[in-house]
C-alpha cells in the first residue's frame, strides 16, 4: 500500500504520519479489547461468587431439609440475600451496557431543595436512615432530568448508608451561577491512596468488608456515567475514619433562589 501511495505523490512524511496513526488505532483497539475481556472476566466472577452460594445453600436443603427444618429459614435468609445481590448487580451492569442514546434523558427546570426532599424521604421509609436536607435558599432550579438525578443521589445515598452508622446530610446550595448538591456522612471514609480509583468499575476499597455491605463496584463508576451524561461534575472528598463528603455541580444556572 505505502509503495502504492508513494507512486500516488504522498510524500514521506505524509506517508509516516498515516502509519503512526494507523499504530496508535492499533493500540486503541488493543488496549479497548483489554479493558472488555477483564470487565467480563471481573462481572463473570462477581456473578458466580453468589451463585456458588446459592448453588450450595439449595442442595444442602435437597438433601437434608426434611430432616432437619432448622436448616430452612438460614438457607433461605442466604438465597435470597445472594439473589438480591445479583439482580442488584445485574441491573447496573444493564444500566451500563446500555448506549446513552437508549437512556431517554429528559431535560426539565426543577427545584433541587425539592428534588432533595424527595430523595430523603424515598430513602428514610426504604432503609429507615436518617437524612437531612439543609438549604438555605429555595428554591434552587436548575435544568437537568429528575429521574437520573434522583438514581444519582440514590447510589450516594446507599454509599452513607454503607460506609456509616450515623445521620447523612444532604445540602443544597448556589455556587456562583450554579447549582450544588453535596452528600456528606460521618462514616469510614476512603484512604488517599484509593480516592481516584473509586470509580474504577469493580473497585472496592476493602472487598471483605464491601461483602458484607453487598456492593460489588459498580455504583460509583454508574453514577460517573450518569453525572456525565446530565451534565453534572462529581467531587470527591474523604477523610478516612472521618467521613466522606460528594459534591455535584450542576452545570446550569439556577434561574432563582429566595432567603
Ligand atoms: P460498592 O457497591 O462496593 O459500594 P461503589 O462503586 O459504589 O461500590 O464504591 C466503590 C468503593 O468506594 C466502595 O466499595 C467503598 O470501598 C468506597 N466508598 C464509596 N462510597 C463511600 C463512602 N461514602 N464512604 C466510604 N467508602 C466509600
Amino acid at each position: 500500500t505505502f509503495k502504492r501511495l508513494e507512486q500516488d505523490g504522498k510524500s514521506k512524511d505524509e506517508l509516516k504520519e498515516m502509519g503512526d496513526t494507523f499504530n496508535e488505532m492499533i493500540e486503541l483497539l488493543e488496549s479497548n479489547y483489554d479493558k472488555q475481556k477483564r470487565f467480563v472476566s471481573n462481572a463473570s466472577h462477581e456473578l458466580k461468587t453468589p451463585l456458588t452460594v446459592i448453588e450450595s445453600y439449595s442442595s444442602l436443603l435437597l438433601r437434608r431439609g426434611k430432616e432437619r427444618p432448622e436448616l430452612l429459614e438460614e438457607s433461605l435468609r442466604a438465597i435470597h440475600s445472594e439473589a438480591v445481590r445479583m439482580k442488584e448487580m445485574t441491573e447496573q451492569l444493564l444500566l451500563l451496557a446500555k448506549h446513552k442514546e437508549q437512556w431517554n434523558i429528559e431535560l426539565q427546570e426543577l427545584d433541587l431543595v425539592q428534588l432533595a426532599e424527595e430523595s430523603a424521604r424515598a430513602f428514610r421509609s426504604a432503609y429507615d436512615r436518617e437524612v437531612n436536607v439543609s438549604a438555605e435558599l429555595r428554591p434552587v432550579m436548575a435544568h437537568t432530568d429528575q429521574n437520573k438525578l434522583k438514581q444519582l443521589l440514590f447510589i450516594f445515598l446507599d454509599n452513607a448508608r454503607k460506609y456509616s452508622d450515623e445521620g447523612i446530610t444532604i445540602t443544597v446550595e448556589r455556587h456562583g451561577d450554579r447549582g450544588r448538591i453535596r452528600i456528606t456522612d460521618r462514616g469510614i471514609g476512603i484512604p488517599k491512596e484509593d480516592l481516584s480509583k473509586v470509580f474504577d468499575r469493580f473497585f472496592r476499597v476493602d472487598q471483605a468488608r464491601s461483602r458484607k455491605t453487598g456492593g460489588v463496584g459498580l455504583g460509583l463508576s454508574l453514577a460517573q456515567e450518569i453525572a456525565a451524561a446530565i451534565g453534572i461534575v462529581v467531587a470527591l472528598d474523604s477523610l478516612e475514619g472521618v467521613g466522606t463528603t460528594v459534591t455535584l455541580t450542576l452545570e446550569n444556572v439556577p434561574v432563582e433562589g429566595k432567603k
